[in-house]
């Protein structure tokens, strides 16, 4: 089961460890990527609704295999989470992110958001956010250009000390984004206890609004609630102008989907940035 470690949360159970031959051998794999230097960012903008600017790009891994070419995150996120490699690839990403983004700043772009995607068994570190900020600081990346992405099974596993760890990245101008959001959980009373920034309405919700289900009446009620907790919702996964349209009546704030192409590299994000209305 879950439960609570000595030194903090534990959301991993050792007997989730699997070690068939498959996972053995990835588990090779993924160490000699992170040796060799397999991996590779892409960037999503995220565009506000009203305006069409871009406000921020997630940083998404890719894994560019010697053999077996580009491979998702879906197929080897899971496994670096069960071998623990997701903190030597956490650091990758969050470093080699910094690292680009920062120069974007530096040229101007100096509102943009740089979102990153945090595994549980990161957050589960006692020095998580020792090192986060020191990461940050050793690629002069600043705080307020940072946002963090969390699960609500994250947020919600421990309360108060996921108050501790956000208020203190808080300090450092270091938002929060709950990704995912409305799938997960039916309790909500955790976000008001948690310095939250931006809710992220799930792309599955993204199809109702398509078919004109009844389920898009969810959509709206995640908009008007983080509308009244003064939180920014970015709809995910969206990719057509229908979408677009319904979301903007609904007074949602920004857009993040294949409308705008899929995740690119940090060169053509640049170019993306220069553009300047996309909607
Ligand atoms: P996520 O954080 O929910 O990321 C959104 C996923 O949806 C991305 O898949 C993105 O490419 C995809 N997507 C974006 N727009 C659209 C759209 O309009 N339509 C559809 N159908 N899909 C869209 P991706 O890149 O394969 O990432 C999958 C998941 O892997 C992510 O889900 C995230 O949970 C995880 N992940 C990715 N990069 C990292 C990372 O650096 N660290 C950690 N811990 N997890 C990561
Ligand atoms: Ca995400
Ligand atoms: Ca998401
Ligand atoms: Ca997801």
């Amino acid at each position: 089961a879950k439960g609570r470690g000595k030194k903090g949360i534990q959301f991993f159970d050792k007997g989730m460890k699997t070690s068939s031959p498959h996972h053995l051998a990835m588990e090779r794999d993924l160490r000699r990527a992170l040796k060799n230097n397999e991996f590779e960012i892409v960037y999503q903008p995220q565009i506000t609704i009203n305006t069409g600017k871009v406000i921020g790009f997630e940083a998404l891994v890719r894994w560019n295999h010697p053999e077996k070419g580009k491979i998702r995150p879906c197929e080897f996120i899971p496994v670096a989470e069960e071998t623990r490699l997701i903190e030597d690839l956490g650091d990758w990403v969050l470093h080699h992110a910094c690292c680009e983004v920062r120069e974007w700043i530096k040229k101007g772009h100096d509102t943009i958001r740089l979102s990153v995607n945090i595994s549980p068994l990161q957050i589960e570190n006692p020095l998580f956010v020792e090192n986060f900020v020191h990461m940050l600081d050793t690629c002069q990346f600043p705080g307020k250009n940072m946002e963090i992405e969390l699960t609500e099974s994250i947020l919600m596993a421990d309360l108060e000390h996921m108050a501790q760890i956000l208020n203190h990245l808080h300090k450092h101008s270091i938002t929060v984004a709950i990704d995912d959001f409305g799938i997960g959980y039916s309790s909500l009373s955790y976000i008001q206890k948690l310095p939250i920034h931006t809710l992220k309405i799930d792309q599955s919700f993204m199809q109702s609004i398509q078919n004109e289900t009844d389920e898009s009446c969810l959509v709206n009620a995640i908009i008007a609630m983080g509308k009244g907790l003064h939180l920014c919702t970015v709809a995910e996964g969206v990719e057509t102008m229908t979408q677009i349209k319904y979301l903007q009546n609904q007074g949602c704030d920004a857009v993040q989907g294949y409308y705008f192409g899929e995740p690119r590299s940090g060169e053509k994000c640049l170019r993306f940035l220069e553009e300047t209305t996309l909607i």
